[in-house]
Order: structure tokens, then C-alpha cells, then sequence
């Protein structure tokens, strides 16, 4: 099977899976008990923040670990909620993650502001200016790069735009982290990110927040991590999700970046010079080189496409893995202006670090190839 869907959740990297097994044996005790292997557990916690700050930039002290993002997204807003006006609006762009769009609801309920994106799913700087005219919100929450689309969004321009506004500013970087490098958002108010999104473990993961602040906690138990966040550490998981995204980084210093692009362009070309009628999401953006999404022809609808890659050996994704399965429409793709019969023929492939030429290749074979039987069976079944 060849696998592009690290964008739902990447394979489990060697150096991470190595890391987590040898963790399991030298990290036995609890971070929190008093004796020697206690001690141990939580000096290897704190020494892995300090390495994700050296990730991150900033201080080892705003960094938290989690269960994975939507933990660390629903804190945030957790938070804010808490301490905020109780008639205070948050604005959350269009395109985010189910997890910021549902918990910003779930606190703020009508008073969430979705914020208009381009038709290439870029967030829009302009109404961003102008809205800070008429109000300041409690929060303005925009994601590093789309989990549907690969897009990058302007984040350290908002940032620029909130602080100058004096509003707290939240980074979605979940997709960002790993793959493109993660210098400078430490720098942010909030950022919430995971492992399982560049090759570490599933079920881990962290929040930026600073540490002036008094985070008010979302669960409530034990005073772990400062307070911050409640129960028991999960010590291998951090150090295997550490040595995940310090690998990534080193394939970024290496220059590997460069490379994967010329990879990505040479795939989207290829691929519409074979289905011309193809469209390619954001295609005029700065986009993940993991990430192709498109919109194919006008055939028949997106489940049969999926299915029969799924047949023919290769495992791609619709949309959002949490959004798939269920007959909504892309709430990414309509924001950009889409229409619901077209964002139902979306599909996204996304590879990882380890996705080889020849598996890009691969799909590039089939995917006419399919095209030409499903277009032969919809005629089929015109016919009847
Ligand atoms: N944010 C984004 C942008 C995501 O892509 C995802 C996962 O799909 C999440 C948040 C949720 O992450 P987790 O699975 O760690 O809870």
C-alpha cells in the first residue's frame, strides 16, 4: 500500500520509534515521585522542553506537553474564555481545523467571527486591518498551514497586526511543524502542535503558551507541568516525539526542502498535463510540499475515487480525516468559494520525509488510468 495521508497521521518515524522503545526502559518511575527514577523521568522531561524551545525559539518554560493537538487547541480557548469579557468575540479563520472551529463554539458560541479567506485559502490581511477598527477581539486564532489544502497563512504578519493591537494571537501549527522549520513561532502567544503529524507518536503533543501568563488548566488532577496541565506525564512519547521533529529539522537544514518542491511541481504538472480538466487547490500560494489537493473532473462522487485508489493500492484522503466519512461538504473548500458539488470531488494526497519519487510516480500512473474507467462506467450507467 502506498500511503499518502501523513496529513491524517504520518507513519511512525525509526529514530522516533527507537527512542520511545529505549524510553520505556530507562524512564520507569513517575515524573512526580520522590525517589531517583522519579527524578529521572522529570529531568528528562525538562530537558526535552528545553529542546523543543530550541525548536520553537523562546523560553522552555511556556511549553507544556499534551495528548495531542485538540487538547492544546481546547486549552487555549479553555482559557481565554475564562478570563474573557463575557460579551468578547473571538475571530477564527474559515479554514481551521474542526478542533479550534467546535472548541471557539463550544466556549464563545455565536460570538466566534470566522474570518474570510482568499480563493486560493489565504487568510484576509486586508479584513483583518479593517475589522481591528471596529473591535478587538479576546483572541484571533489562524493555523500555520491548512490540513486540506497545504496553504501557508501570513502567520507572523497577523502576529505583527495582533501585538500591535494588543490581542493574543494562536497559531494552529500542527501541519507546519515538522515540515517546514519551526523557528520563530515560539516567538507567538499561543501554538498548539503534534507529534503524530511528522512521524512521532500518536497521543502526544504540546502548547505554547507563556509562562507570565496563568493558564487556567483544562483538566483538573494533579499540578503537573507547573500546574498547567494535570496527570501523569507521558515521558517516552514526548522524547520520541522530540527526536521526530529535531529528525525533520535536520532534513530542513540538510536542504531538503528544496528538492521536495521540485518533486510536488513536477508531480501537479505531470498530473494536469494528463487530466487537463484536474484542478489544483491554492495553486497560486506558497503551499506544503507535502500537500496536493485537487478537485477532479466532473465524473461521479469523491467515494469512488477514494475506494478505488483504496483498491488499486494507494491510501489517500477526501479532506480532513475527521471530516471524512460524513457527507458534509470541505468547510476549507466552500470558504474559499467552492461550490458543494465541486468540493466533493477533492482529493488530498500528502506524503512525508520518507515518501519515495517512485510512490509519487505511482500515483501519478493510475490516476489516469482510473479516470478512464470510471468515465467509462459513468457512461455505462448513462446509458441504462
Ligand atoms: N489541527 C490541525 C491543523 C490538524 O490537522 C489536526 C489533525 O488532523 C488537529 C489540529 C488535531 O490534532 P490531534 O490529532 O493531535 O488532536
Amino acid at each position: 500500500m502506498i500511503y499518502l495521508d501523513h496529513n491524517a497521521s504520518a507513519p511512525l518515524l525509526p529514530v522516533a520509534r527507537a527512542v520511545w522503545l529505549e524510553a520505556e526502559d530507562r524512564y520507569p518511575g513517575n515524573p512526580s515521585s520522590p525517589h531517583r527514577l522519579g527524578a529521572r523521568a522529570d529531568t528528562a522531561l525538562d530537558l526535552a522542553r528545553q529542546r523543543l524551545a530550541a525548536v520553537l525559539g523562546g523560553s522552555s518554560h511556556d511549553l507544556v506537553f499534551t495528548s495531542g493537538a485538540t487538547e492544546a487547541v481546547t486549552t487555549v480557548l479553555h482559557h481565554v474564555a475564562g478570563d474573557a469579557d463575557p460579551a468578547a468575540v473571538v475571530w477564527v479563520s474559515a479554514i481551521e481545523h474542526p478542533a479550534v472551529i467546535a472548541s471557539g463554539r463550544a466556549y464563545f458560541g455565536p460570538r466566534v467571527r470566522l474570518m474570510p479567506v482568499s480563493a486560493d485559502g489565504v487568510v484576509d490581511l486586508a479584513w483583518v486591518s479593517a475589522q481591528f477598527a471596529v473591535e478587538r477581539p479576546a483572541l484571533v486564532a489562524v493555523m500555520a498551514a491548512n490540513n486540506e489544502t497545504g496553504v501557508l497563512q501570513p502567520w507572523r504578519a497577523l502576529h505583527e497586526r495582533c501585538a500591535a493591537a494588543g490581542v493574543p494571537f494562536f497559531c494552529d501549527a500542527t501541519q507546519w511543524c515538522g515540515r517546514l522549520p519551526s523557528a520563530g513561532l515560539g516567538a507567538l502567544d499561543f501554538v498548539a502542535g503534534s507529534a503524530h503529524k511528522f512521524g512521532g507518536p500518536r497521543g502526544v503533543g504540546f502548547l505554547k503558551c507563556p509562562a507570565r501568563v496563568t493558564l487556567r488548566p483544562l483538566l483538573h488532577g494533579g499540578s503537573q507541568q507547573a500546574g498547567r496541565r494535570a496527570g501523569t506525564e507521558n515521558v517516552s512519547g514526548v522524547l520520541a516525539m522530540l527526536a521526530a521533529l529535531e529528525w525533520c529539522e535536520a532534513q530542513l537544514a540538510d536542504g531538503g526542502l528544496a528538492a521536495r518542491l521540485i518533486q510536488r511541481e513536477r508531480f501537479e504538472r505531470d498530473l494536469l498535463a494528463a487530466l487537463p480538466a484536474v484542478r489544483l487547490t491554492g495553486a497560486g500560494q506558497e503551499r506544503l510540499w507535502n500537500t496536493v489537493n485537487v478537485i477532479m473532473p466532473e465524473l461521479d462522487c469523491r467515494q469512488r475515487w477514494v475506494v478505488k485508489l483504496d483498491k488499486a493500492g494507494f491510501a489517500v484522503s477526501t479532506g480532513s480525516a475527521c471530516a471524512s466519512g460524513t457527507e458534509h461538504p470541505s468547510h476549507v473548500l466552500t470558504a474559499m468559494g467552492r461550490s458543494a458539488a465541486e468540493a466533493a470531488r477533492a482529493l488530498r494526497f500528502s506524503g512525508g520525509w520518507t515518501t519515495s519519487e517512485i510512490e509519487w510516480n505511482a500515483l501519478l500512473a493510475a490516476l489516469p488510468r482510473l479516470h478512464a474507467e470510471l468515465a467509462q462506467a459513468a457512461a455505462v450507467s448513462g446509458e441504462r
